[in-house]
């Protein structure tokens, strides 16, 4: 790998410019600005590469597909977004959000780190490779998706469609981050949800509080249902909900003990004493990723505001999300929840489904991950740290799991990248080095294959 790691370090300039040129262009899915030109610059970016490149269309954005086949026996694919979020406020960044200007060795742009650094660089890599080597050892696929921070809407829609394009041996998820220790770390997998709304109605119209004597509340109704779902103890008490939860196993729980939490910095931080049920070390980590959750996200009921106003709701809701872990699935929590509302006597308690996904998981001992781990050192100097499952949710499961594909997340961010949040960065250096890093998950792949 030695001679590429030159190319790239020979052609960091140009690189880095590529990157530049793609976050000058905005691409913000959640108002529809500048999406046609993003995707035409990834797909000549692509083209440029030597990849057979399409634009996919979906019933939303389109997905930019490359290929690039010379008939392998192993296909890799990279799953990216091209689209970013909205950048306001505008007024706390220090540098044009969209001009990608680079100060003290960081690159500052909106979707620098989410995700047009690391889309950028898988690209690099196969640029970088078949430069040296002239073709590549495994077959690629680069999945581009146009929604991701609008919610992957249509990602589902698209994988029924086009199965063929998906399938692949292994694929390299979106994102990844550095430790506050500079340590890479790799994520295996990602949570699910099952995000609800649950509505109480009483009186069709807000009443004079005089009427409670008289009259159902559905403040209180809502906060007696809410009052059956979790215990004191951190228990979440509907039937069936914890059946399907898998305890991680022995690699997973070695990971997890070689898996670095900031407990104290975390705690100060954010002003608190201790953490939830005082949990520290092993266990802690292992609820953080292994257990799932039940929150209350938001109550809404009645008068808030300031001074006293005696009123008689007729309406009381509640946003309530669960992270689900690998094997939960989040239809079936929405039955399990019905069931339970039903049970206790809350038939009334109107459900609505506001978006759902599925948990995702590789095993630690899938070749992918061999492939990826065991040469981390060799672009870092240091040995990654192994995240056996990461406690956010993406839509991986539809575009990996759900095929049969193992997947595995790293990349160029660092723990403060301020991903949707003003002064977005990531480091110039570990954008090149995320570039070596990807030529060399290419390199060793596939190992039956691997060119000298
Ligand atoms: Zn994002």
């Amino acid at each position: 790998m030695e001679k590429v790691y030159q190319y790239i370090e020979e052609h960091r300039e140009m690189y880095i410019q590529w990157l530049q040129e793609l976050c000058r262009q905005p691409s913000v899915a959640a108002q529809n600005r500048g999406m046609k030109e993003t995707a035409n610059a990834v797909e000549a970016f692509l083209d440029s590469i030597g990849a057979q490149v399409e634009q996919l269309e979906t019933s939303g954005f389109p997905v930019v597909y490359g290929e690039i086949n010379q008939g392998r026996e192993k296909t890799l694919s990279f799953y990216n977004h091209y689209d970013v979020q909205p950048e306001d406020p505008i007024e706390l960044w220090e540098s044009d959000p969209f001009g990608a200007e680079i100060r003290e060795g960081k690159i500052f742009a909106r979707g620098v780190a989410d995700n047009k650094g690391n889309l950028m660089a898988r690209i690099c890599a196969i640029h970088a490779y078949q430069q040296v080597y002239g073709e590549l050892p495994i077959n690629v696929k680069f999945i581009f998706e146009g929604e991701e921070e609008i919610g992957s809407v249509h990602l589902e829609e698209f994988t029924e469609k086009y199965r063929d394009k998906v399938q692949a041996d292994g694929c390299i998820w979106e994102f990844g981050y550095k430790n506050p220790d500079g340590r890479l770390q790799v994520s295996l997998g990602v949570k699910g949800m099952c995000y609800i709304e649950l509505r109480v109605k009483g009186a069709n119209i807000d009443l004079h509080s005089a009427n409670a004597s008289v009259i159902e509340n559905p403040a209180w109704r809502l906060i007696w249902a809410l009052n059956t779902l979790k215990n004191e103890k951190e228990e979440i008490l509907i039937d069936g909900f914890y059946d399907k939860v898998l305890s991680p196993n022995q690699m997973e729980k070695k990971l997890l003990e070689e898996m670095i939490y900031e407990e104290k910095a975390t705690l100060e931080n954010l002003d608190l004493e201790k953490f939830l049920l005082n949990l520290s070390g092993v266990p802690l980590k292992e609820r953080l990723l292994f257990q799932p959750t039940c929150t209350i996200c938001g109550i809404e009921s009645g008068y808030t505001g300031e001074g006293a106003k005696t009123v008689l709701p007729s309406v009381a809701k509640v946003k309530l999300d669960f992270r689900l872990v690998p094997d939960q699935d989040h239809k079936e929590i929405l039955q399990l929840v019905r069931k339970h509302l039903d049970k206790h006597g809350f038939e009334d308690i109107e459900i609505i489904d506001l978006t759902g996904e599925h948990p995702a998981k590789t095993n630690p001992g899938d070749p992918l991950v061999q492939a990826v781990v065991q040469h981390v050192e060799q672009v870092y100097g240091m040995p990654p740290t192994v995240q056996p499952l990461s406690p956010g949710t993406g839509p991986m499961y539809i575009l990996c799991q759900k095929l049969g594909i193992p997947s595995v997340s790293l990349g160029v961010g660092n723990h403060q990248s301020q991903n949707h949040a003003p002064n977005e960065n990531i480091y110039v250096q570990d954008y090149i080095d995320g570039i070596k890093m990807m030529a060399t998950i290419v390199h060793n792949f596939d190992h039956k294959s691997t060119l000298s």
